[in-house]
């Protein structure tokens, strides 16, 4: 049966870098909303003008909106196989929302809680650096790139995300707490949900990952 994989967990605990390398291995779209909305707001797109807002204060986009763009992605025709979602659902309509799209489309659903403390977050997202040419990550304390700057896979230039600047963090993580978190108990209650602490090594964490997405997987 079609699965799909939702990474869950607070900004900077890896729900990006662990979700690109899942993707490629499994050879399924790694759909993050954060990175759609940002493509939007880049290329000033009419969706783009309407989140480039809630993006640069840290605050979510609203549920239709956000749902409109998901569900159009989730219909394209390289998600026939299964999907990674990466940053959604981030509310309780949102997880309803796709918890009815999954059931109609017959596809059952794994939910990867990254449990990152706060203080690593934080660490991690004022050291983040993205190739704005492939969208590698990397962190230049923990994970830097061989060259400053420059990214290893494709030689891209790095950047910094506009709101992964230290009051922007700040607003990020409260939204987190106020309005996703309670997902947690929203998945745990169906048993749904495994929890994976990322205060491992990278490969570990990879491990545990697909032990958990390919545990009964022949159903
Ligand atoms: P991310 O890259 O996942 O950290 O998302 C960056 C920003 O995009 C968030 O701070 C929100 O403003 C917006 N965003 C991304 N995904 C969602 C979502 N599922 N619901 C509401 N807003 C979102």
């Amino acid at each position: 049966m079609r699965k799909a994989i939702v990474f869950l967990g607070p900004p900077g605990a890896g729900k990006g870098t662990h979700a690109k390398e899942i993707s490629n291995i499994l050879n399924i779209p790694h759909i993050s909303t954060g990175d759609i909305f940002r493509d939007a707001v880049k290329n000033q797109t009419e969706i783009g003008k309407k989140v480039k807002e809630y993006l640069d204060s840290g605050k979510l986009v609203p549920d239709e909106l956000v749902w409109a763009v998901v569900e159009e992605r989730l219909n394209k025709e390289d998600c026939k196989n299964g999907f990674i979602l990466d940053g959604f659902p981030r509310t309780i309509p949102q997880a309803e929302m796709l918890e009815e799209f999954l059931r109609k489309n017959n596809t059952v659903i794994k939910v990867i809680y990254l449990d990152a403390p706060d203080e690593l977050v934080v660490e991690r997202l004022s050291s983040r650096r993205i190739c704005k040419n492939c969208g590698a990550i990397y962190n230049i304390i923990s994970m830097p790139p061989k060259e400053d700057n420059k990214c290893d896979v494709c030689g891209g230039e790095l950047y910094q995300r506009s709101d992964d600047q230290p009051e922007v963090i700040k607003k990020r993580l409260d939204t987190y707490y106020q309005e996703t978190k309670s997902l947690i108990d929203f998945y745990n209650s169906k048993s749904l949900m495994y929890t994976i602490s990322v205060k491992k090594e990278r490969e570990e964490i990879v491990e545990e990952i697909l032990k958990v997405v390919k545990n009964g997987t022949e159903e």
